[in-house]
């Protein structure tokens, strides 16, 4: 018998201790946990009527809902594997990705009719409509359920796509529950909390950082359909909400909402955030509102959680990404050898329960993706101090070699955002005759200030050392993002700059 038990039988087990207790919220109406139990076992026979079975790939689309979340259950339940897709991708790309991971069955939202569409899937469709509430609440129930084991995989779940075509991650029952495991050693989540689910749950932050570890609690989580910062400030004060994770750029839009002053904040708290770097006014202006933000650091690849900053913080080290999670080893690759973390920055390894054993038919590049046997390659140089706290320095392949001295961009947008007129910044190298490379700044203004290029030369150069100094300073009205508000720095690549540079 399994050890560890399948996901799909969450929402039962917490029903034995929780079943009047609110486990979802959506629009006008809460499920329980016990109903949710219930609604999961239904849409599970249901699933199975049309054919799916233990691994399967089950496909989903659509806004954050109650319904995306009950989808995933009853994909669980039956030992298949949900394949939640960015509803934000062109149909194209969805069609890559059904063809790419064999979808057996789209479990499509009424808000994806177009996308879907356009996509053109080559496998049959069903939609979170008024037939699915039907279904769920009135369907036959699963009368038996496979055993679903840790090694059992649960989720399919695309990468960012930041430095290449997005692969898919194989997670599976045991690496969800053991980063949930983590979540929760290093969190405050409580069966309390009433948590919303801001981030999109086709990226891991969604997820796993808040999402699996309040329901395992028996707290409850609200989905949201769209990032509204506005809408999610006010709703925080109205539903008294404890808990939410975000990427950095949602924090970022709160702290410049109009409402953000008049926000009520004081039930919150624990706010978790990842997957880019964070501003550190940004980090600090949440602070100066008496909410201790609890930045995580990770990947898909790892559930997605590997660094966490302690619950009680650190003020002096604003923008750290903590120290490893419970379960969690990390190492350094220096000189392609494994080795111990203090000292100079370099890539670091990730080894745990919640760590993936590979991407889907990726033989190749699920080979590369680990050294010395189970040790990950995150790909992201970090430095660790000798408290054991990391600061990311930046992705191995974002690093500009400019006349054989390494330039990592994320220090040099910190000295341009500190400037004022200077909203956000990325930096990115480009092809140079004399330096093989050199780095091109594309600066994103406040609204209403001009770029004033011999002020700002003025303030890099007094900062950073002379190497490290753009060439190109170009002024953008916004950088380009994906879903979860990483910059597109493969698009910014591929842009010409201007032919006059500044002076190196
Ligand atoms: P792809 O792997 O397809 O290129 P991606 O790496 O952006 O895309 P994700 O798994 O969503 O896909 O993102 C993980 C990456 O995000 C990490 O490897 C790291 O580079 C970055 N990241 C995550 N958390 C942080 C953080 N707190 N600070 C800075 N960077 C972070
Ligand atoms: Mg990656």
């Amino acid at each position: 018998a399994a050890l560890v038990p399948g996901l799909g039988t969450w929402p039962a087990r917490r029903a034995r201790a929780a079943a009047h207790r609110p486990a979802l919220v959506g629009p006008g109406r809460t499920l329980t946990y016990g109903e949710l139990a219930a609604r999961v076992d239904r849409l599970a026979a249901d699933l199975r009527a049309r054919g799916v079975g233990a691994g399967d790939r089950v496909a989903q689309v659509g806004v954050n809902a109650v319904s995306v979340l009950e989808t995933f259950f009853a994909v669980w339940r039956l030992g298949a594997i949900v394949v939640p897709l960015n509803h934000r991708l062109a149909p194209a790309e969805i069609a890559y990705m059904l063809a790419d991971s064999g979808a057996a069955l789209l479990v499509a939202g009424e808000d994806a009719a177009a996308l879907v569409a356009a996509a053109a899937p080559p496998c049959p469709v069903t939609w979170t409509d008024a037939g699915f509430e039907d279904v769920a609440t009135n369907g036959p129930t699963l009368d038996d359920a496979p055993d679903v084991g840790p090694e059992n995989p649960a989720i399919l779940l695309y990468t960012s796509g930041t430095t290449g075509r997005p692969k898919a991650a194989v997670l599976s029952h045991g690496n969800l529950t053991w980063n949930t495991v983590n979540q929760l050693a290093d969190t405050d989540v409580a069966s309390t909390d009433r948590a919303l689910c801001i981030a999109p749950l086709f990226h891991c932050v969604g997820l796993g950082q808040i999402t699996l570890p309040t329901l395992l609690k028996g707290g409850s989580v609200e989905p949201l359909p769209r990032f509204d910062p506005g809408a999610v400030l006010a709703r925080i004060g109205e539903a008294g909400i404890t808990s939410f994770s975000a990427v950095p750029t949602m924090l970022q839009m709160m702290v410049e909402d109009p409402g953000w002053e008049a926000a009520e904040l004081g039930t919150l708290h624990t706010v978790l955030y990842g997957g880019s770097p964070v501003q550190e006014r940004v980090a600090r202006a949440w602070l100066e509102r008496g909410v201790r933000l609890q930045q995580g650091y990770g990947m898909t690849e790892a559930s997605p959680g590997v660094c966490m900053v302690p619950r009680e913080g650190d003020p002096g080290r604003p923008v750290s990404v903590g120290v490893p999670h419970f379960f969690t080893d990390t190492a350094m690759l220096r000189d392609g050898v494994r080795d111990g973390l203090p000292g100079e920055p370099a890539e670091l390894l990730v080894r745990g329960p919640h760590v993936f054993g590979g991407y889907w038919e990726r033989p190749a590049e699920s080979a590369a993706a680990f050294v010395d046997g189970d040790w990950f390659r995150t790909g992201d140089v970090l430095r660790v101090d000798d408290d054991g706290w990391a600061d990311v320095v930046d992705r191995v392949k974002d690093v500009i070699i400019s006349g054989g001295e390494n330039i990592y961009p994320a220090e040099v947008e910190a000295v341009l955002v500190a400037r004022d007129e200077v909203a956000d910044a990325a930096v990115v190298g480009v092809p140079d005759e004399r330096w093989g490379e050199v780095g091109a700044a594309y600066v994103q203004l406040r609204p209403g200030r001009a770029l004033d290029e011999d002020a700002l030369r003025a303030h890099l150069e007094a900062h950073l050392a002379r190497y490290k100094i753009p060439k190109y300073l170009v002024a953008v009205d916004a950088l380009p993002r994906n879903a979860t508000g990483k910059i597109r720095r493969v698009e910014l690549r591929g842009r010409a700059v201007p032919a006059a540079g500044g002076v190196r």
